[in-house]
């Protein structure tokens, strides 16, 4: 089941080899590690992020830090990576990008900075299964050397807990392989004896156990089937959202000519004076909203102010993007199982609140 389910989702994907795992966590750690991260590397990603993206890196001792996003897409800006990259004294072994709610950062430019400053490229597409940009699928790794999914139950597709790391590098889908059970190798060619004997095996590398089960792997290739009916309606009630609620007390997301988003998420921005009234705007829209049993969510504070990461000395100050995200953004619901009576609703429920903005 799971070689199936890895073969379907590197069609889905356009690349060559698909190693799926236990989650999207384990599959951005084994990527760090299949790309040589060790504790005397660092790592650069988004603060606009889930905070296993930088996390994963710390499990192989590294060191994290962070680039302002661009405001327009909350994804990674190229203009900061090259500022930072021109003044930086430690360059970043990987820089890890993140395909924030489903759109794909500008990756032709990761790339193009990628050959300049010598560092390898991850993309966390947690969010974008399913996108695509420039007429590839997103996890076509045209422009990077691992892309990483998630299977979270939340995500674009689900295996209740599970992830897949996908490249078009064989030793690196072999490397992500080892480290996904424990660096055991049964290839004779692989191994250091000539030992000829059915049950003979070769630990070669140290691995974990990161394996996905073959009923997770089953529920995923089922799901596979469905992807794009599921993006299909992503997409639908995005744009219906998108006509609705034009406002100019909102701010709602676009998305590039050249790019389509999966649209795991549906950010809005308040609009105000400063944070503090986008902020508070914010807060009486979600007040409101959850009086009309409308969930709403907050994706996601940036990493350097969670108190593991601000021990590290990062400070919001070098961050005026994700700064000002952070005071306005709020994620309204955008599941494929709504109904058109549910989109309706959320709609209605938001515009009877900015009406009532002061
Ligand atoms: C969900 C998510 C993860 C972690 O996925 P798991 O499968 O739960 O480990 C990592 N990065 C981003 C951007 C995510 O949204």
């Amino acid at each position: 089941m799971i070689g199936r389910f890895e073969e379907a989702l590197s069609d889905a994907c356009g690349a060559r080899y698909a190693v799926a795992m236990n989650s999207a966590t384990s599959a951005l750690h084994a990527a760090y590690l299949a790309l040589g991260v060790t504790h005397d590397d660092v790592v650069w990603t988004t603060p606009i992020t889930f905070v296993a993206t930088a996390n994963a890196a710390v499990y192989c001792g590294a060191k994290v830090d962070f680039v302002d996003i661009d405001p327009r897409t909350f994804n990674m800006s190229v203009e900061s990576l090259e500022a930072k990259l021109n003044r930086a004294e430690t360059l970043p072994r990987v820089v890890a990008v993140v395909h924030m709610a489903g759109q794909s950062c500008d990756m032709a430019e990761i790339h193009r900075l990628s050959k300049i400053y010598g560092f390898s490229v991850i993309e966390d597409a947690s969010h974008a299964l399913g996108g695509s940009y420039r007429n590839s699928p997103i996890g076509s790794c045209e422009f990077s050397d691992i892309t990483v999914l998630s299977f979270h139950p939340v995500k674009i597709i689900t295996t209740g807990e599970g992830g897949a790391a996908v490249t078009n590098r064989p030793e690196i889908a072999r490397k992500l392989q080892l480290l996904r059970s424990h660096g055991i190798t049964r290839n004779p060619a692989e191994m250091t004896a000539g030992v000829n004997e059915s049950w003979y095996y070769e630990q070669i590398d140290i691995g974990y156990n990161y394996r996905m089960t073959d009923i997770q792997a089953a529920l995923g290739s089922s799901q596979l089937t469905r992807l794009n009916e599921f993006v299909n309606r992503r997409n639908s009630i995005a744009s219906f959202y998108t006509d609705a609620l034009a406002s100019d007390h909102l701010e709602l997301p676009t998305v590039g000519s050249d790019r389509r988003s999966a649209f795991h998420l549906y950010v809005i921005r308040t609009v105000g004076r400063d944070a503090n009234s986008c902020s508070a705007r914010r807060r009486f829209l979600a007040q409101r909203l959850f009086m009309d049993n409308v969930s709403t969510n907050l994706h996601y504070i940036p990493v350097y102010r969670q108190p593991f990461y601000a021990k590290h000395g990062h400070r919001p100050i070098d961050f005026p993007n994700a700064e000002h995200y952070y005071a306005s953004a709020l994620t309204i619901p955008l599941y494929p199982g709504m109904s058109d009576g549910d989109v309706e609703c959320v709609t209605n429920s938001v515009l009877r609140a900015i009406s009532n903005f002061s």
